[in-house]
């Protein structure tokens, strides 16, 4: 699933991986909260919107929050290299990151920021050493379960299911090079700038 051979101009001087953060882990933690509050503070950083296959929900923008591709962009996407990673996330459908919009950011000496499920982490560790893997974590497992359940829309069996699915995302904890503690959304928000370096951030 990762293609990083493909010639291409924005790759001419290896790009400069240090400046390249993944932000991950279980489900349910809270990471697309913290991006959120992240890029509130800091409105200039570039931060890599993903492609999918899943439909677009009410209040999504295209090009925004995702580029919403069909099955057959998203193959056209793999098949021309133009996938950095890519993984069926939930079972379901495909989320992936633009390889050369995140690559010519690298080139140009930006912080980028890729908000990815697991196996996505995977891919970009191999694709892509020397980036800095951050694991986003919830206080507690009851905490967790608590933010699973929620939304109270899931059955029993669907909530057994995700949270098995939790116990297995948490163990991969050890492949991370920081972790964060995702109690406060603000706190940690504040914790992921310092990692990346993006000094003080705007007023509000
Ligand atoms: P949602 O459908 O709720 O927006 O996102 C579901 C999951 O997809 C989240 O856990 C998120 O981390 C993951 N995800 C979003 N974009 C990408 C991507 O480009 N690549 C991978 N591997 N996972 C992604």
């Amino acid at each position: 699933m990762v293609d990083v051979s493909t010639p291409d101009t924005a790759e001419h001087d290896a790009p400069d991986t240090s400046l390249l953060t993944v932000l991950s882990g279980p489900t349910a933690v809270g990471k697309g909260t913290v991006v959120t509050e992240l890029r509130r503070s800091y409105p200039d950083l570039w931060y890599s919107v993903s492609a999918t296959t899943r439909p677009r929900r009410p209040g999504e923008v295209d090009g925004v929050h995702y580029h919403f591709y069909s099955s057959e962009q998203f193959d056209a996407a793999i098949a021309a290299g133009d996938m950095l990673e890519w993984a069926v996330v939930h079972g379901v459908h495909r989320y992936g990151t633009p390889r050369h919009a995140v690559l010519e950011q690298l080139a140009g000496g930006r912080p980028v920021l890729l908000e990815l499920d697991l196996q996505g982490h995977r891919q970009v560790r191999e694709a892509l050493p020397g980036a800095r893997h951050v694991f986003l974590a919830p206080p507690s497992r009851e905490e967790l379960e608590r933010r699973l359940v929620g939304r109270g829309t899931e059955t029993a069996e669907e909530r057994r299911r995700r949270l098995q699915t939790a116990d297995v995302e948490m163990a991969a904890v050890e492949e991370f090079d920081e972790i964060i503690v995702n109690t406060h959304v603000s706190d940690a928000a504040a914790a992921l700038a310092t990692l990346m370096g993006l000094g003080e951030p705007s007023p509000r």
